[in-house]
């Protein structure tokens, strides 16, 4: 089941703009909920910020898949595509009045919460509607995700989470709170993790909380929230276009000690989205420089900014060229020197007017484009469109 490129529509559409392939997407979240099925009380949400395209969150929807927000506007967008408020928690460190009284009046699941001020402005607008807000406490279980260092988030250094040492004051906080009820514990180590270690980690660090509790509060929440960060194959999307979800949620049912009855919920942003999507772009001129040959395109670091910021590999394909392959820098037209999607990469032999695919580009691509140097936000075209 492998991304498949209307090449000749793709020639009346202009560039650049994001492609999805929607059965593609369709057999991921199919993937991942009968994998999630086989276990009892396992949960998948959607963690929005991958990709809040409208009709791509309709299909999550659809599929019956909850959502993970990181804003108020994520909120909306995922209640605004119909998922329903109790399928919706809301994570992040600097949650807004404006964004948790939209949350509270919406009825969603769970805070996430990540600080005692959170947790006291959460309890004062709850108490002004006259509502009990449920929340989970983030703790930073001070795992190293071995990926990037902008991508990890579970160490002590990182701003995420409340750590060990203050927890035990943190549930007091709460406990103490008329408007604010307790329901579980959160978690999130990082993305783009490909080996199980770090989530094996993961689970010593939660079992070893979970028994602290039970010693010394004899506490046992009904909802265990391990965040998402399951990575995908940039390297060879058509191999792998369907990440090994059977070996994520075994990897957690293996290793994880829940109490009888506890919920465990995962929220999975990349993995559901990232192969279904690649960024078109056209070549806008071949140059030759002394001791390189770029391929300039249409599409910019604006479009696509993740090897600008995370020095991420994108595969790039010439989705019309079969000739023998060339060196080139493949780089955008923004005047910034990072504004470069790959260097010394071998390319089939390009020439001005190619349509090229830069692959696995469904997640943190479209959502992160923005309007530097007055360019306009890619647009999207989905399958079922053409
Ligand atoms: C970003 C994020 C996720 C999703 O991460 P992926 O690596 O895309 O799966 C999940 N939970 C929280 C709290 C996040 O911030």
């Amino acid at each position: 089941m492998k991304m498949q490129f209307p090449v000749e529509a793709f020639k009346g559409i202009e560039t650049p703009f994001y492609y999805y392939d929607v059965e593609l997407l369709q057999a991921t979240l199919d993937a991942v909920k009968r994998e999630a099925a086989k276990y009892e009380g396992f949960h998948v949400h959607y963690a929005i910020k991958a990709n809040f395209n409208p009709r791509l969150l309709e299909i999550v929807n659809k599929a019956g898949i909850g959502a993970d927000c990181v804003s108020g506007g994520e909120v909306r967008a995922a209640l605004a595509a119909g998922i329903p408020a109790d399928k919706v928690v809301f994570a992040g460190v600097g949650k807004t009045d404006k964004e948790i009284a939209l949350s509270l009046d919406a009825g969603i699941f769970c805070f996430n919460v990540e600080s005692v001020p959170e947790i006291e402005a959460i309890e004062r607008l709850a108490a002004e509607r006259g509502v009990v807000a449920q929340v989970a406490v983030r703790v930073n279980p001070n795992v190293g995700a071995h990926t990037h260092a902008n991508i990890t988030t579970g160490l002590a250094e990182n701003k995420f989470g409340v750590n060990y040492e203050q927890l035990d004051g943190v549930i007091d906080v709460i406990e103490s709170m008329p408007h604010i009820k307790l329901i579980g514990l959160h978690f999130h180590i990082g993305s783009q993790l490909l080996v199980m270690d770090d989530f094996i980690a993961l689970c010593s660090r939660i079992n070893e909380l979970q028994e602290l509790l039970m010693e010394t509060r004899s506490l046992v929440l009904p909802h265990i929230n391990v965040g998402g960060g399951l990575g995908i194959r940039y390297d060879f999307p058509d191999k792998y276009p369907i990440p090994d979800f059977e070996a994520y949620f075994a990897t957690y049912a293996n290793n994880l000690k829940l109490h009888p009855g506890q919920q465990l919920h995962f929220e999975l942003g990349r993995s559901l989205v990232a192969q279904c999507g690649a960024l078109i772009t056209r070549a806008t001129y071949i140059k030759s420089g002394t001791c390189k040959k770029f391929i300039i395109v249409d599409a910019g670091m604006n479009d696509l900014i993740r090897p600008a910021l995370y020095e991420a590999y994108h595969r790039i394909e010439n989705l019309m060229s079969t000739k023998a392959d060339g060196v080139y820098d493949v780089v955008g037209p923004v005047c910034e020197s990072s504004d470069v999607f790959c260097k010394d990469r071998r390319i089939p032999e390009t020439q001005r007017g190619d349509i090229l695919a830069i692959r696995s580009a469904g997640a943190y691509g479209e959502a992160m484009a923005f309007g530097y140097n007055c360019r306009e936000l890619p647009k999207a075209v989905l399958s079922t469109d053409l």
